[in-house]
């Protein structure tokens, strides 16, 4: 754990030296949960755009885009349930005044007993060698079987008390757990409280309360009161899907985990309309899509699991999410929701409008059901660089952190390079970078060794660095140099762009 914990700061910090992610409003102490990206970030984030974009809406003759405004008319909210239910259950501990997400609390000392049979487990296996039989000793030992019971019972007793809003039960369950605050270690807890997610803010120049507003906190809504428009213009036949980009916005209790839990953040979110009755094979469908598209990246599959929702929200009837294991631990990443016809249908019911399809196929009409794939950009984004981030100690003795992004995904593709500033080597790369800057995202540097020069390129992720000497002049050859391997060899100036082009169609 301390381990990765170091590695979760190593990461923050890289992040921040080499331009990736800032604190927002740095210069003024820094914004809580609210980053910048900074020139290389920017890069990143496009490219995982341009990624999700192109596989889900020009991969798809029957998935069309939408951007959708920031600001909604404030009975999109009501309809949607947001006004009555986004809110999470928050606790204060009274000695060191923190405040936790009470849920989470409880999860996490879930994920103590879940630790404690992992570990019975683990020794069982060491002594039992060849023959053990996991799942036999899983279903026997009593400890093992003890820690189960507990688990589930503390699971029936949150969610239940977490769906009929019995706020009291939840602090109970968290006496009753004797849960101590991580900071102080005590006992001493307030009582548990809802608090408000969704941020407001007014429109127009009155300032009484008809006019207030709030931020989008999830992109969907844009979508689904746009149904009727896009089915409409587009011809759209059922089965079709709608996706966006865009920001949300979540007045968190807890955001202390960098890019992870923002305040601002930013998501990728398809809904996919189907025929009712259909919606669990497509539901199916977009689970194996979706985790192809995350194994796309060359990121290794262990690194991925999927977690079933077990307290489905009130209008889902299937809910799984991918986890990532981000240096913090297996975290949601994206989730995958079979949302009936809740949305459609509460949107019909508070506007007045019919939203009704007309299937020529079985010459009927309904409200299509949906099936919502919706993805986190900047966990993404997290998940690529903590993925990426490799130090290594070199042959000479000397170390080296290289960022192993995926070269579709570098925020530079090629580093062009002179030797030395003078002999007209510089003229002669900016010739080159000039050539290539209209195909490919590409940096010019002149300053400094080129050894030093290449650990800066190793260190924000990109694939080749050229360089251009003397010998350039006489043969028009330049040095390659490759990020992974490291490895230098000559080629010729007419083959640099279709080595990067063929490097691109690679995510290693
Ligand atoms: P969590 O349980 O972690 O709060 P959630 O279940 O509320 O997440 P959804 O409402 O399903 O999240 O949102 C879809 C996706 O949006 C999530 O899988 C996640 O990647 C991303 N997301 C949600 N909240 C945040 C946040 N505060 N900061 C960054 N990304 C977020």
């Amino acid at each position: 754990m301390a381990n990765n914990e170091d590695k979760f700061r190593k990461i923050i910090a890289h992040a921040k030296e080499y331009g990736f992610v800032f604190q927002s409003s740095e210069i003024y102490d820094g914004l809580s949960a609210v980053y910048d990206y900074g020139q290389y970030g920017v890069e990143l984030k496009n490219n995982i755009k341009d990624y999700w974009w192109k596989s889900m809406v020009q991969y798809h003759e029957n998935i069309v885009g939408v951007d959708a405004a920031i600001f909604m008319h404030p009975a999109v909210w009501k309809a949607s349930g947001h006004v009555d239910a986004f809110s999470d259950p928050m606790i204060d501990n009274k000695d060191s005044k923190k405040r936790y997400r009470a849920d989470v609390l409880v999860e996490d000392h879930i994920v103590k007993l879940e630790g404690k049979i992992q570990k019975e487990v683990t020794k069982a296996a060491k002594r039992f060698g060849d023959s053990f039989d996991e799942e036999q000793f899983s279903n026997t030992n009593p400890r093992v079987l003890s820690n189960k019971k507990k688990i589930e019972d503390i699971k029936q007793r949150l969610y239940s008390a977490m769906k009929d809003k019995r706020l009291g039960d939840v602090k109970t369950l968290i006496e009753d757990l004797g849960i101590v605050c991580p900071i102080s270690g005590s006992r001493n807890w307030t009582d548990v409280r809802q608090f408000d997610l969704m941020f407001s803010t007014r429109i127009g120049s009155l300032s009484d309360e008809a006019n207030e507003i709030y931020l989008r906190p999830e992109t969907a809504q844009g979508i689904f009161v746009n149904y009727l428009n896009i089915q409409k213009t587009g011809r759209m036949k059922i089965p079709f899907g709608i996706a966006q980009m865009g920001k949300a916005f979540r007045n968190e209790i807890v955001a202390r985990q960098f890019i992870f839990r923002m305040r601002e953040f930013e998501q990728m979110e398809m809904q996919f309309f189907v025929r009712p009755g259909d919606e669990i094979k497509w539901f199916d469908y977009w689970k194996e899509e979706r985790m192809k598209w995350h194994l796309g990246m060359g990121i290794p599959q262990e690194k991925y699991k999927f977690h079933e929702h077990e307290n489905l929200a009130h209008y889902a009837n299937a809910a799984f999410d991918i986890e990532f294991e981000f240096p913090i631990g297996f975290k949601e990443l994206e989730g995958i929701h079979s949302r009936t016809d809740f949305d459609l249908k509460s949107h019909q019911e508070y506007s007045g409008k019919k939203i009704q399809y007309f299937d020529p196929e079985i010459n009927d009409s309904y409200i299509p059901y949906v099936v919502e794939t919706s993805i986190g950009l900047d966990r993404t984004f997290l998940a690529v660089l903590s993925n990426a981030y490799t130090e290594e100690k070199l042959e000479d003795g000397s170390e080296r952190i290289v960022m192993k992004i995926p070269p579709f995904l570098a925020p530079i593709k090629a580093a062009v390079l002179p030797l030395v500033k003078k002999d007209g080597l510089p003229e002669k790369a900016m010739e080159i970078f000039d050539k290539l800057k209209y195909n490919y995202m590409c940096f010019y540097e002149e300053k400094d060794s080129i050894g030093k020069r290449y650990r800066r390129q190793d260190a924000i992720g990109t694939p080749y660095c050229f360089t251009i000497d003397h010998q350039t002049f006489e043969d028009n050859t330049v040095t390659i140099r490759e990020r992974d391997s490291m490895k230098q060899d000559r080629i010729g100036i007419d083959r640099i762009s279709e080595i990067i082009s063929e490097r691109l169609k690679s995510n290693k």
